[in-house]
């Protein structure tokens, strides 16, 4: 038997409701009416969701089909006019993140914060952790915190509250230094980006943490399953995959001991799976657009956001036995499929291929014109004295339906091996397919 997720005590406290009591239907009844006032407060006082909402009287929402039919907000929004979604004065912002586009459209997206925004945030943090530390756990934290409201440092707080000791980090630029550090503070569980983890992992040195590191959070918008299974056999540790991002205040759901679907902050952010061509809401058990509603957020509330993901909600109970759902590991982001032909590839498709070799550490890809070919170029960054068995990883690039059937009339195959790291640490730490 599995623990229960923390998360459905925590959430049964935030509605209100003893735990016992707590139903989906009292569930969906909150989330309604928090639904309710967190629209007729961004019609109040935010000048884009003024427009957007034009017509629609909060008052009326009293079921999820008839919120479905309300209008959707994308990031491109977040990019025009992010002070028109503002809905506090800015001297009640505490901190706005700034995130660079990744695409050609330049213009950075701004998502703002005030302190209770803050506030909730830490709050998920503390009883999010509780799914993988225990209050003597001493938790290496492999990711920004110098910053005031950065996310190490909301999770630093987080686990103070729970009893656990934080060992603040940062991003790993350098496994040796970082396997030390955590060595030198009896680290017992860390937080971390999927691939500076498995740099640690995959380290000389990193056996020196089998058996000292007992839980692992890995935390960006997709996890390669490849990832948490090289971890979790390097460590013997438990792997536990986190979703979120800065929209969402950058906590939206972790996985419980049974290691199955992420439960998510229900209380706090209200989940709808939708078609991404046609934005109608799908049933569970489909797969589609992850779109969330934040039930709780002042400053910078947000209705019907598009993320770009992709998941479903799972149909069976999760296994931890909770009335919570679950929604599925996310794999893939739309924008960050390519086409070969008339197929779809992704990162994710990639990293299960890639990964599974013992010495790969990271990898970037890119499919480019090649004369009358496509080729998919790979560049691999390897451990230090690890051979890439070229032949074997193309074999297993090949166990791809998509390359399969264009490999070799009309695509190539280029791999490269290096062992230059730097290159692979610089800017942000999502990683991307490039189509050029
Ligand atoms: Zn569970």
């Amino acid at each position: 038997m599995y623990r229960k997720t923390p998360l459905e005590a925590w959430i049964a406290a935030k509605i209100g409701v003893q735990q016992e009591r707590l139903t989906l239907d009292i569930l969906e009844q909150y989330q309604l009416q928090k639904i309710r006032q967190t629209l007729r407060w961004v019609k109040d006082n935010s000048l884009f969701y003024r427009q957007q909402l034009y017509g629609i009287e909060p008052e009326d929402i009293t079921d999820f089909k008839q919120f479905s039919k309300l209008p959707f907000t994308f990031p491109r929004d977040l990019q025009a006019n992010p002070h028109g979604l503002v809905c506090t004065s800015l001297s009640e912002i505490s901190r706005i993140v700034t995130l660079q586009s990744s695409g050609t459209t330049g213009q950075p997206k701004r998502i703002f914060f005030t302190r209770s925004d803050q506030e909730l945030t830490v709050d998920f943090f503390d009883y999010g952790m509780r799914n993988l530390v225990e209050p003597q756990d001493r938790v290496m934290i492999l990711l920004p915190w110098q910053r005031p409201g950065s996310v190490g440092d909301l999770l630093q707080i987080g686990l103070k509250r729970l009893g656990a000791y934080p060992i603040p980090y940062g991003l790993v630029t350098n496994a040796k230094d970082a396997i030390e550090q955590a060595l030198l503070n009896g680290a017992t569980a860390m937080v971390g980006v999927p691939t500076q983890v498995l740099t640690m992992a995959r380290h000389g040195d990193g056996a020196k943490l089998r058996g000292k590191i007992k839980s692992v959070l890995l935390t960006t918008d997709y996890v390669p399953a490849a990832i948490c299974r090289a971890v979790t056999q390097a460590w013997q540790a438990k792997v536990f995959n986190h979703y979120g991002m800065t929209e969402m205040g950058l906590g939206g759901g972790v996985q419980c001991q049974a290691l199955a679907g992420y439960h998510v902050r229900e209380a706090d952010l209200y989940f709808e799976i939708v078609d991404p061509q046609t934005g109608r809401v799908l049933p569970p058990g489909e797969t589609g657009e992850v779109v969330f509603t934040t039930l709780t957020r002042t400053g910078m509330p947000l209705i019907r956001y598009r993320t770009g993901d992709l998941s479903r909600f799972l149909e069976k109970p999760c296994p931890c036995g909770t009335i919570l759902r679950s929604l599925d590991l996310i794999k893939y982001r739309i924008s960050e499929r390519i086409k070969i032909g008339d197929e779809l590839l992704g990162l994710p498709d990639l990293d299960e291929k890639i990964f599974c070799f013992e010495g790969v550490l990271n990898y970037h890809a890119a499919c480019r014109e090649a004369g009358k070919k496509r080729e998919l170029y790979i560049e691999i960054l390897t451990a230090e004295g690890y051979k890439l068995p070229e032949e074997a990883v193309k074999d297993s690039l090949l166990t791809l339906p998509v390359i399969k059937t264009y490999y070799p009339q009309s695509l190539r195959i280029n791999l490269k091996q290096t062992q230059q790291a730097a290159k692979f640490y610089l800017g942000s730490s999502k990683r991307k397919i490039l189509q050029v």
